[in-house]
C-alpha cells in the first residue's frame, strides 16, 4: 500500500497529499540554551490512512504533532518548513484559523485522559462544547450527538452515563471518552500521542480495535505517535522511525518491522520480546542514551550509540549527516550499504 510516502527533502506542497510536513525545523528557547528538536523532516499523510511515529522519548515525535495543531508556545519556538493540511499552510496560520482547526478538522488524543478531561464537568457537557462550539448545534442537538458519540465507542448505557463525571469511568473507558471526545466533529486527521500507554493490555488492544473500526467508518486519517512497535504493528499502514528529531527509517509496516535497515530500527525491534522466543533469553537494549537536543551530535546522529559506525566508515558516520534515501518508499538515513543491511538484520533476526 502506497497510501503514505514519506520523503527527507521535497520542497513545494504536493498535488495530491492530505497532510504534508516538508523540511520542518523547530527550536525553542530553554534556560540551559537553544533545543533543536526537529531538524529537517519531511512526511506525508494521505486520507484514511494511519502513519505510526515511533521512536524514543526526546526524538521530536511530540513535538512534531504540537505543530501541526499550532500548540507550540509562539514566543520561544522558531518553526521553518512547512505543514500543509489540504490547501492551507499551517506553520504560518492564524491563531484564529488554528482555533477553527482544532478540535474540529484536526483533533487530538493524549496519554492520559484524565489531564484533558475537566474533572468539574460531566463527560456529556464536555463533548457536547466541542459539538457546538464547532457546529452551532443548539444543546439538545449537542446533546444527542454526545450520547451517540458514546455508544460509537462502545460505553454501555451511554443514555445515562452521559452525565457521569470523568472519575466515575475506569482508565480504558476514560480514553474511550476521550476518543468519542476527538470524534464528534468528524475530523479529518486524529492525532493520537501515546494513547494506550497508561492502559493494561487488554484494554489497550480494544483501545486500538476502537480507533482501526472508526477509521474503517469515517475515514479519518491518524497519526499515531508510540514508543512500542507491538501498537504500531496492530494499527498503522505506514511507520516513520524518528531518531533526534529526524527521519531514521520510514515504508510500510511490513517492510520497517520485515526489513529493516537502519542501526536503530534494528536496536528498537531487538529491545522487544518476540512470541515463541525462550524466556530465558535476554533482550537487547540499545547502548546508551538519546542524544541532548542542546547539542546534538555531528554527522549521523546515532553514531555515538551505534555498532556498525566502523562498518560503514567512521569518516561518513562522524562527519557527514546521511539523508533518507530513496525520496519515496522505503528509505532509511544510513550510509551501510544495501548488502550490509540485508545481512546484518538477517543475523539479527535469525538470533533466539
Ligand atoms: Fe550507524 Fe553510520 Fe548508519 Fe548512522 S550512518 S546508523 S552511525 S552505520
Amino acid at each position: 500500500m502506497t497510501a503514505v510516502t514519506l520523503s527527507q527533502s521535497s520542497p513545494g506542497r504536493r498535488g495530491d497529499s492530505f497532510l504534508s510536513v516538508q523540511d520542518l525545523h523547530i527550536s525553542f528557547q530553554t534556560e540551559d540554551g537553544v533545543v533543536r528538536a526537529v531538524d529537517g523532516l519531511s512526511f506525508e499523510v494521505e486520507k484514511g490512512t494511519t502513519l505510526g511515529i515511533v521512536g524514543e522519548s526526546g526524538s521530536g515525535k511530540s513535538v512534531t504533532n504540537l505543530a501541526i495543531l499550532g500548540l507550540h508556545n509562539r514566543d520561544r519556538t522558531e518553526i521553518h518548513g512547512e505543514i500543509w493540511f489540504e490547501d492551507q499552510e499551517l506553520t504560518g496560520a492564524s491563531r484564529t484559523a488554528l482555533e477553527g482547526l482544532r478540535g474540529n478538522r484536526i483533533a487530538m488524543i493524549f496519554q492520559d485522559p484524565l489531564t484533558s478531561l475537566s474533572p468539574y464537568h460531566t463527560v456529556g457537557r464536555q463533548i457536547s462544547e466541542v459539538y457546538r462550539k464547532h457546529k452551532g448545534a443548539s444543546k439538545k442537538e449537542a446533546r444527542d450527538r454526545a450520547i451517540e458519540m458514546l455508544e460509537r465507542v462502545g460505553i454501555p448505557n451511554a443514555r445515562t452515563r452521559v452525565d457521569d463525571y470523568p472519575h466515575h469511568f475506569s482508565g480504558g473507558m476514560r480514553q474511550r471518552v476521550m476518543i468519542a471526545m476527538a470524534l464528534v466533529c468528524d475530523p479529518d486527521l486524529l492525532i493520537a500521542d501515546e494513547p494506550t500507554t497508561a492502559l493494561d493490555v487488554t484494554v489497550q488492544a480494544q483501545v486500538l480495535d476502537l480507533l482501526k473500526d472508526l477509521q474503517q467508518q469515517t475515514g479519518t486519517s491518524i497519526i499515531l505517535i508510540t514508543h512500542d512497535l507491538g501498537v504500531i504493528a496492530r494499527t498503522a499502514h505506514q511507520v516513520l522511525v524518528m531518531y533526534a528529531g529526524r527521519a531514521a527509517e520510514r515504508g510500510t509496516v511490513r517492510e520497517v518491522l520485515g526489513e529493516a535497515r537502519h542501526p536503530y530500527t534494528w536496536g528498537l525491534l531487538s529491545s522487544v520480546p518476540r512470541l515463541g522466543s525462550p524466556v530465558d533469553v535476554p533482550l537487547t537494549p540499545i547502548r546508551g542514551t538519546p542524544p541532548s537536543m542542546l547539542n546534538p551530535p555531528s554527522g549521523c546522529p546515532f553514531h555515538p550509540r551505534c555498532e556498525y559506525v566502523r562498518l560503514a566508515g567512521p569518516e561518513l558516520c562522524v562527519h557527514q549527516r546521511p539523508d533518507l534515501s530513496p525520496a519515496t518508499g522505503h528509505g532509511d538515513a544510513c550510509y551501510l550499504t544495501p548488502k550490509q543491511k540485508q545481512e546484518t538484520f538477517a543475523q539479527i533476526k535469525g538470533r533466539p
